[in-house]
């Protein structure tokens, strides 16, 4: 069967709005077209059950006991802000310290950054080489102003799973707040609030076939009852946490989405490790030189990040411009920056330059699978025999004890 191009494979970033979802969403746009906040007519009225359904429908999915804990935000970023601004402003006479990790993603790194600045003093935990946070530090790192500690539940780029059980169990007991951006492993692994005790949450519907531009963040509202300042001001919405008229028809494709995740969670996880690993050693088996970055056993099932060792990033990546992945640079101002995620494993800077992120989920195919393994293996094989470093490789020259001319 021929496959269409170019393949999507980057579900890490986004992925397409289930057409299941769109369905739900649409009547929202044209006859239900309420403001949720309207009170006074039946337009308003439909709206707000429509809103209100789905805040149960989402607390219930991530084990949470009322559709009030649920605040809709723009999405994972702004739910993220929410929770370590929110917090670190409520919580500021109590203590200023806050802990999290170095693999977070920007939302977090970034405000952690801004609230340092305005004199919180911020702990990050690092990860071993397979991407792990040991819960053991972040024990040894809450001192009595710890207020809030913040640890993704799974990873954008390498699709680490941390164990955020174990950590919410120190949290518990030492009295702090948990925070988790759970944005990557919601709908594809089970995640539970109670069993991780998790106070807060962050989710996006745009990573689990939902729109963009829809998330929430998931507030615990007793044992313990959890207090944010708001970040924005102007009506009140939100349970005084997020003013701001409802994007009604977002939040009714999220709740479907989530719908989706909760019924085919189990079956589709298995059928996107399956791909996921067919995609590896289709890979795998026929390069040498290729390293999987990040624990295999705790990881997503859709994700693969590979290394390939005498392969430059840039010519990789276009290379395979018929495949739609991410590369383990970060395009910054004016520099081509190393992935931070995999500096913080301890990968070097020319791995993580030569790193690719396959992204696998709901509607990859087989073929798709099957032509993508194809297609790198060709690749860097040609590559490979325009490299220098390859040739000296192949020869045996061990290339770190190469002294170097000036560069
Ligand atoms: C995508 C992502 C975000 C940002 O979510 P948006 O809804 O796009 O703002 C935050 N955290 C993680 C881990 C993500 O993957």
């Amino acid at each position: 069967m021929a496959v269409n191009l170019p393949i999507y494979m980057d579900y890490s970033a986004t992925t397409p709005v289930d057409p299941r979802v769109l369905e739900e969403m649409m009547p929202y746009f044209s006859e239900k077209y309420g403001n949720a906040a309207s009170r006074s007519h039946a337009y308003g009225w439909t709206a707000e059950a429509a809103v209100e359904a789905a805040r149960e429908k989402i607390s219930a999915f991530l084990g949470g006991s009322s559709g009030k804990e649920v605040v809709f935000t723009s999405g994972a970023t702004e739910a993220d802000n929410l929770a370590l601004k929110g917090v670190a402003d409520y919580y500021a006479s109590k203590g200023n310290h806050i802990i999290t990790t170095t693999i977070e993603h920007k939302a977090i790194l970034d405000t952690a950054k801004r609230l340092r600045k305005q004199g919180f003093e911020i702990t990050y935990i690092p990860v071993d080489r397979q991407g792990l946070v040991d819960p053991d530090e972040i024990r040894k790192a809450i001192t009595d102003k710890t207020i809030l500690v913040s640890v993704m539940l799974a990873n954008n780029e390498v699709g680490t799973i941390q164990p955020l059980e174990q950590i919410g169990a120190i949290t518990r007991e030492k009295g702090v707040l948990l925070h988790t951006d759970a944005v990557q492993g919601l709908g594809k692994i089970p995640f539970d609030v109670t069993r991780t005790h998790a106070d807060l949450v962050s989710i996006s519907a745009h990573k689990m076939y939902g729109p963009k531009g829809i998330g929430a963040l998931w507030v615990r509202r007793s044992k313990p009852r959890v207090r944010l300042v708001a970040q924005m001001d102007g009506g009140g919405h939100e349970f005084g946490m997020r003013s701001g008229t409802l994007n009604v028809p977002g939040i009714v494709g999220f709740a479907k989405a989530v719908e989706i995740c909760e019924q085919e969670m189990a079956q589709e996880s298995e059928r996107t490790k399956t791909l996921r690993d067919k995609l590896r050693h289709g890979i795998q088996d026929h390069l040498e030189e290729v390293n999987l970055n990040g624990s295999i056993e705790h990881r997503l099932p859709g994700n693969l990040n590979l290394s390939f060792a005498f392969v430059e990033g840039e010519a990789m990546m276009m290379a395979i411009k018929d495949v739609a992945v991410s590369s383990g640079s970060a395009c910054t101002s004016a520099s081509l920056e190393p992935s931070y995620v995999l500096k913080a494993m301890g990968v070097g800077d020319e791995l993580a330059h030569s790193s690719i992120r396959f992204g696998i989920g709901r509607f990859t195919t087989e073929e798709e699978v099957d032509y993508v393994a194809k297609l790198v293996v060709e690749k860097v094989r040609k590559l490979r025999e325009m490299s220098p470093l390859y040739e000296m490789y192949k020869e045996g020259i061990d290339l770190k004890s190469v002294q170097w001319a000036a560069h």
